[in-house]
């Protein structure tokens, strides 16, 4: 991989904004920098990538995503057409594993509150990654999300997970945010001008599209529209609860309601007795997921 001899140091254009804070790190190293654009699947991390690819050539970066077995199928034919679009390969990082086979193996569910399905499949296996690139490679990533102004505090603590969890701090930029002037509509410049189609979860209505709206972090609002577009994942889901609950004789679910276990199995009975249609925007207290760079 040819790469160019830019020194990479933290961008400090987040500072005017006030909340994304620049690192006090200096990312000072002889190794060759390569852009890796953290490819969620969506809409705006491919934009993310195209720009870079823009920026600094196809040879200075990498599109990377991490694979949990559980994605949609519609998610890849879009990452491919993105990857043939902008003229870099996909490189796929594959635990191999389920999220399903990782709360079996760790004795624990995965919920609202903790997914060891993303330590496991996602944060680790990028974190591999990017050591790879180092003692390999001799190559300095700095990563790119496509996470926009409205959820600047996941920009930051990505920013901070980076510089405090890998062997060394790495760089972390996020274009939608600290770059471009003005919003972007990525979806429309993506249809139109592309002329890809967009990946079919986002026409179904859900927010996020890993994990092919399975994702236990989800939501009481989430599963009901899982229920409502798609009732035999919905089922999978809950007879999975159900298989973790017998197994190790706990009384734990993925969705929480009033604080305390809510059973996929009793969501659906509800659901069908009292119609999806009211619990589609049910708030609850979860937090966005981890896995989506938007
Ligand atoms: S998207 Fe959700 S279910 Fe999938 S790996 Fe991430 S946290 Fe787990």
């Amino acid at each position: 991989m040819n790469v160019n001899k830019a020194k990479t140091k933290k961008s400090s254009e987040s500072c005017a904004l006030g909340i994304l804070h620049p690192s006090e790190v200096e990312f000072n190293t002889t190794r060759k920098p390569v852009h890796v654009a953290m490819f969620s699947g969506g809409a705006s991390s491919a934009y993310v990538a195209y720009y870079i690819v823009q920026k600094y050539g196809k040879e200075n970066c990498a599109l990377f995503f991490t694979d949990t077995l559980w994605e949609d199928v519609d998610n890849y034919r879009f990452m491919e057409e993105v990857a043939e679009y902008i003229g870099l390969d996909i490189t796929y990082r594959i635990d191999g594993r389920t999220p399903e086979e990782v709360f079996f193996d760790t004795h624990f569910l995965g919920n609202s509150r903790m997914a060891k399905c993303s330590e496991e499949l996602k944060v680790r296996q990028t974190l591999i990654y990017l050591e790879e690139l180092r003692d390999e490679h001799n190559l300095e990533p700095i990563l790119y999300f496509g996470i926009g102004p409205h959820e600047q505090h996941r920009a930051v603590n990505l920013q901070a997970f980076y510089e405090h969890n890998p062997i060394e701090p790495i760089a972390t930029r996020f274009p939608m945010i600290e770059t471009f002037t003005g919003d972007i509509d990525t979806k429309e410049v993506i249809q139109n001008e592309w002329k890809i189609k967009l990946p079919r979860m986002y026409d179904l209505g859900f927010s996020h599209a890993n994990c092919a709206g399975r994702c236990v972090r989800g939501g009481l609002g989430h599963y009901a529209l899982l229920y409502k577009v798609w009732p035999e994942q919905f089922k999978e889901q809950e007879e999975m609860e159900e298989r973790f609950r017998a197994k190790f004789n706990k009384d734990v679910s993925i969705l929480k309601r009033n604080g305390g276990p809510f059973p996929l199995k009793t969501y659906r009975e509800q659901l069908e007795r009292d119609g999806v249609e009211k619990f589609l925007n049910e708030k609850d207290d979860t937090v966005p997921c981890i896995c989506s760079y938007s």
